[in-house]
């Protein structure tokens, strides 16, 4: 049941232990690092783990100013690979590794992936892009460890994906939601039955991007498997930071290895226990690039209480959207989460859809591109007119605005190969 089960089930008291061993030598070593050497860290003395609160945060754009080699804190002699986030514009954010940083890595994503329920005889197939981005490698180490089949097709091509589930009778997939609902499409227009065509397939990994519950639950359905929550980002490794267990009920985060924070973003003031902020995140075993109080702008809550799994990891929600992908329009404050959320409810609503922003004269528009469902008859006005007032009534009422509901035939908006891209910001500043 469990990989480790002394590091998975260890006592709350010798977890504090270890964290605040751990976080003593964390500051120790990241003052070896020219951009915290800068920062005073080492004027800072820490005696038990509330002086967390007391040092001084890290930003995405501390790393861009640091690049390229700012937050190393050993020799260059130690350092075997380097990971950049999946940012598009300007610098990137790098992160580097010691051959221990990677093995500790592997040792995480294996946790979550024998939890999970995966074991030596599985044959996983890995959809998530290899390379700069940490989701592919992070996750090929781990299930090699494991000792599963691994087979790293990267994303895209589907019909080959679809081929090797079926051929090599793939019983895990690791996909970003968004590509596992056109997986889905893909195989519902050629009129075939996933529970049929891929009777070994057990599981899949969501990871890398924001879902809705809704959204696994379509998976799960469609594929009749059990889809686990996967979340981590690359300042913090990348995967193996936080992940369901069996009970779903919120996701472990590693605390042997990640000291979890929730803050208030405007004030990064503690927030008591189970309400959602924002989470900070220390690396506590990390030797090559230790990052403090890392801001992740990602908002979740700590889920309160034992899990019956018998972890004592303490879990988070579900990610509901980051501090910083916030729509304001008319002084509204919108989650791309919330639409996704309506649509899923509404029958007839496709697999895909995308949010467009442009300015009206001095107002905000919003307009939302809906997919319908190919059992929708898109010949017929009357059914289309009937679906799109739904949604629009169905949206006002969550977002207090009222959007602009662009029906699309299935298939016809673009699918990113990596992570969806679903706010499209026309606005100018
Ligand atoms: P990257 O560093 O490119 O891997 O991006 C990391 C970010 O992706 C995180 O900070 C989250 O905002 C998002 N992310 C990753 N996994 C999940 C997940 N399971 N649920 C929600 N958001 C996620
Ligand atoms: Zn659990």
């Amino acid at each position: 049941m469990y990989w480790n089960i002394n590091d998975e089930c260890i006592s709350r008291q010798e977890l504090e232990e270890l964290q605040l061993g751990r976080l003593k030598e964390t500051l120790a070593r990241a003052c070896r690092a020219p951009f915290y050497r800068e920062r005073g860290l080492g004027d800072y003395t820490i005696r038990d783990l509330s002086d967390v609160r007391k040092l001084p945060v890290t930003t995405k754009q501390d790393l861009r100013d640091a690049y390229p080699y700012g937050m190393v804190c050993t020799s260059l002699d130690e350092v075997v690979r380097l990971h950049s986030s999946s940012g598009t514009t300007g610098i990137p954010t790098v992160v580097y590794h010691s051959a221990r940083d990677l093995h500790n890595w592997t040792e995480l994503v294996t946790r979550c992936l024998y939890m999970m329920g995966l074991r030596r005889h599985d044959v996983f197939q890995n959809m998530i892009g290899y390379g700069l981005f940490t989701g592919g490698l992070g996750l090929h180490y781990g299930a090699e460890r494991l000792g599963c089949l691994t087979i790293p097709t990267g994303p895209g091509n589907t019909k080959r994906q679809l081929k090797f589930m079926k051929e090599f009778k793939t019983t895990a997939i690791h996909v970003i939601p968004s590509y596992a609902l056109h997986l889905a499409d893909t195989l519902e227009a050629e009129g075939i039955d996933p529970r049929r065509e891929f009777p070994d397939l057990s599981f899949a990994v969501l990871g890398a991007e924001p879902h809705s519950e809704e959204t696994r639950r379509k998976v799960q359905d469609f594929f009749g498997i059990r889809a686990f929550n996967s979340y981590g980002l690359s300042e913090m490794n990348g995967p193996g930071v936080a992940f369901e267990c069996p009970e779903m009920k919120g996701m472990h985060i590693w605390e042997d290895a990640y000291l979890v924070e929730i803050v208030d973003p405007d004030t990064l003031e503690p927030l008591p226990p189970g309400s959602k902020g924002e989470m900070l995140l220390t690396t506590l075993s990390r030797e090559a690039m230790p990052i403090i109080r890392y801001r992740t702008k990602d908002l979740t809550s700590l889920v309160p209480g034992e899990c019956a799994c018998g972890r004592t990891h303490v879990r988070i929600a579900r990610i509901t959207g980051r501090s910083d992908d916030m729509m304001i329009l008319k002084g509204v404050n919108i989650f791309p989460i919330q639409i996704e959320s309506v649509l899923n409810n509404i029958p007839g609503v496709g697999r895909n859809y995308r949010i467009i922003l442009e300015q009206k004269g001095h107002n905000d528009h919003m307009i939302v591109q809906v997919e319908v469902d190919p059992s929708i008859n898109v010949d017929t006005y009357k059914s289309l007119e009937r679906l799109r007032s739904r949604i629009t009534r169905e949206l006002r009422d969550e977002l207090l605005i009222t959007p602009e509901v662009d029906l699309r035939e299935p298939g016809s908006i673009p699918v990113a190969e990596g992570k969806a891209v679903r706010v499209i910001d026309n606005r100018k500043l």
